[in-house]
């Protein structure tokens, strides 16, 4: 998927106000249905026809007729909203190059105003692994249901959580510095994963170091479960940094045992195979550096604290409830499968799906547009001017946010729908319809009123 920010350029606040919409109705619906994105969104003189166009176009929503009319957010739209409340925060001003396509996320550069640059990760739990997911829809219905809005949301929490707390112990990991829905900002590691180092100057130094880490994670009560040389960063001093922290599992799981041999044995096997140690076990006659016979620890002679971080995990907002969602979902057999499909949700049954923790944000946010929408009455008229910029610069860009998603804009059933609910909405908007009782409650009573420099800020890169 490409992450093209210079849309964010072309994104009025109404865009975005329809977008956290259509998020906050993804909190008990796969696809939400048009009515109630326009009446969260509650646009005057129904101006939610033309915002939901202008989204589609750039691959920001998803439209579903099959059951009917409605739409849902897809990553990129997800993207897009994190984005935009973490340059509110004054996070970073800039998206940059991406760094990274991890297993199950993206990761880019980010820069701050002074000129500092950050990673970011944005979760992308599902992406490959849908089909998996759907496949165990059986087994997921009986506990709660899951989106992968949601479960993206709790990777990235999880990470973040752990990032923090582990720090706080002096492990080697990057700095956490914010959270937003998917999306984690840590600093920047200056240096390469292991698996691209093909030299060592000393590996039996380096060896014992990360048995060193695995080992005091252990007592820390926690295994890394996902410990190999793509998850462990060096840099041309040497320095060693863990990333990749979301399957991170306590010392009290039930498969503890054999999720620190697994991480213990990766690192064994990587530095046999790259850089020719030999280790006792191996029994093998060789005049290369033999490793001492006590070099592979053992699980049961660690004395562990099954507790020690559980408390600043607790402070960084991941709690035991998160913990255990996010556990069923990856013990719920997920089978990484190479399957990029992430509209494979489409199958549309009425399951809850749960982002309570954004509801907040959500809220704050859509106050904070109410109140620049009084500041400023020619919104509609911006928005005509982006539009007709875009169409030189940009058209190209914004191809495979979702791979099968058709080009909604030619499609005569939503052409159709959105005729009917832009009618709905001009009625609703010159009295003919009440108000619902949800408009009010967005209504600005002074709330965090951010600037929306977004567009300016972005563009830089
Ligand atoms: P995944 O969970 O998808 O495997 P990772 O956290 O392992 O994602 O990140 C994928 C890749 O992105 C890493 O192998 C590394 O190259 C790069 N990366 C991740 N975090 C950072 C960081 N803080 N600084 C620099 N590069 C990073
Ligand atoms: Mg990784």
């Amino acid at each position: 998927m490409k992450l093209d920010v210079n849309v964010l350029r072309y994104l009025s606040k109404d865009d975005f106000r329809v977008l956290t919409a259509v998020e906050m109705g993804m909190r008990n619906h796969e696809i939400v249905p048009s009515e109630l994105v326009e009446r969260i969104a509650s646009l005057k003189h129904g101006g939610t026809y033309k915002v939901l166009k202008n989204l589609l176009k750039y691959k920001l929503l998803h439209h579903d007729a099959s059951k009917y009319d409605g739409f849902r957010l897809t990553y990129l739209g997800y993207d897009f909203l994190a984005i935009k409340t973490l340059v509110n925060r004054g996070i970073f001003t800039g998206v940059g190059r991406q760094i990274g396509v991890g297993k199950e996320s993206d990761i880019f550069e980010v820069a701050q105003e002074d000129g500092t640059i950050l990673a970011m990760k944005l979760h992308r739990l599902g992406r490959t692994s849908f089909r998996a997911v759907k496949s165990k829809r059986d087994y997921l219905r009986h506990r709660s249901s899951f989106s992968w809005l949601y479960l993206s949301r709790l990777a990235a929490l999880k990470e973040f959580a752990f990032m923090k707390a582990l720090e706080e112990h002096d492990f080697p990991v990057p700095k956490a510095i914010d959270c937003n829905r998917h999306c984690v900002i840590m600093s920047l590691v200056q240096g390469y994963p292991m698996v691209q180092v093909k030299q060592l100057q000393n590996p039996e130094t380096i060896f014992e170091k990360i048995i060193g880490i695995v080992v005091r994670l252990a007592e820390h009560g926690l295994i890394h479960c996902d410990f190999n040389e793509f998850n462990i960063m060096i840099d041309d001093e040497e320095k060693i940094t863990m990333i990749d922290f979301p399957q991170m599992v306590s010392v009290s799981h039930r498969n503890a045992q054999m999720y620190f041999d697994r991480d213990i044995e990766c690192i064994f096997k990587f530095f046999r195979k790259r850089f020719n140690m030999i280790f006792h076990e191996d029994k093998g006659e060789s005049d290369e550096t033999e490793v001492d016979e006590n070099s592979r620890p053992s699980f049961y002679d660690i004395t562990k604290d099954a507790n020690a971080l559980d408390r600043d995990l607790e402070a960084s907002g991941f709690t035991r409830k998160e913990q255990n969602d996010l556990d069923k979902f990856i013990e719920g057999g997920v089978e990484k499968s190479e399957d990029s499909d992430e509209d494979e949700d489409e199958e549309s049954d009425d399951k809850e799906q749960t982002c309570e923790s954004n509801e907040e944000e959500n809220v704050d946010e859509l106050k904070s547009l109410q109140l620049q929408e009084k500041k400023s009455s020619d919104g509609v008229e911006a928005e005509v001017k982006l539009d007709d910029t875009e169409k030189g610069e940009n058209s190209e860009d914004k191809d495979d946010a979702v791979s099968d998603e058709k080009e909604e804009e030619d499609d005569p059933e939503l052409v159709k729908q959105l005729g009917k609910q832009r009618r709905r909405a001009m009625a609703a908007a010159r009295g003919g319809r009440k108000s619902q009782s949800s408009r009010n409650s967005y209504k600005d009573k002074g709330g965090r009123s951010q600037n929306s420099k977004i567009h300016s800020n972005m563009s830089g890169w």
